[in-house]
């Protein structure tokens, strides 16, 4: 256990920035090593955080293409020009894209400066003496991956599920029947109490999903 991690588990901080309810998360070894998840809107919030909690950012993480959760990278990067940036190779045409999807949704966004590495080659993500292990779940977007703290006690899920919904599928690369799979490996491949951090909206738990959710839960009604 690290000197500055008496808890000795990561712990995850989220926070609610831009019009679209995202979420960033700074995931982080007690006071010591950290990454930041799908930088967004508002970077500063986040470095902010960063700064007051004496935090060294490690990795820059995306866990897919999309405008919302890739147009703080270049942000991030220039914050923490030692942190490495690793997103999914199978997204990258995505992020190359991101201005311009960003710009149909009204928004002005920087390019994402390139991928240090890729998520599918990573393997786990060592933040301390805790882990990130990458999980490949498309469907929302064709390179998604979410994120599971090694000890399985939560998960970053991206936009493959939200509290009582899942990511839409309607996008360039979407596909529902591919997402209801991705989702279901990580319901039931976790138990209950896993809590889950979704890219948009509040967190929620493995248990609460599988009771209630109507797209991916045990009882959904919409199945592919
Ligand atoms: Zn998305």
């Amino acid at each position: 256990m690290g000197e500055g991690n008496p808890a000795g588990r990561l712990t995850v901080v989220p926070y609610v920035v831009g019009p679209l309810d995202n979420r960033t998360y700074l995931v982080a070894w007690g006071r010591e090593e950290g990454a930041i998840v799908d930088p967004s809107f508002e970077i500063e919030q986040v470095a902010e955080g960063v700064s007051r909690l004496g935090i060294e950012v490690r990795y820059i993480l995306n866990t897919h293409g999309h405008f919302d959760h890739t147009m703080g990278n270049a942000a991030a990067k220039r914050l923490f020009p030692d942190a490495r940036l690793i997103y999914p190779r199978e997204d990258e045409e995505l992020i190359k894209r991101l201005v311009e999807a960003a710009s149909l949704f009204g928004f002005a966004a920087e390019p994402s400066p390139p991928a240090d590495a890729y998520l599918e080659d990573i393997g786990d993500i060592s933040l301390g003496e805790g882990a990130l292990l990458p999980i490949f779940t498309p469907g929302h977007s064709p390179g998604h991956f979410c994120l599971a703290d090694r000890e399985g006690r939560f998960i970053l899920v991206g936009d493959l599920i939200f509290a009582g919904s899942v990511g839409r599928t309607d996008l360039p690369g979407g596909d529902f029947a591919t997402l209801y799979r991705s989702a279901r490996r990580i319901l039931e491949g976790y138990p209950p109490e896993t809590a889950l951090y979704p890219g948009h909206g509040p967190a929620t738990t493995v248990e609460a999903e599988r009771r209630s959710n109507p797209f991916v839960g045990d009882r959904a009604t919409i199945t592919p």
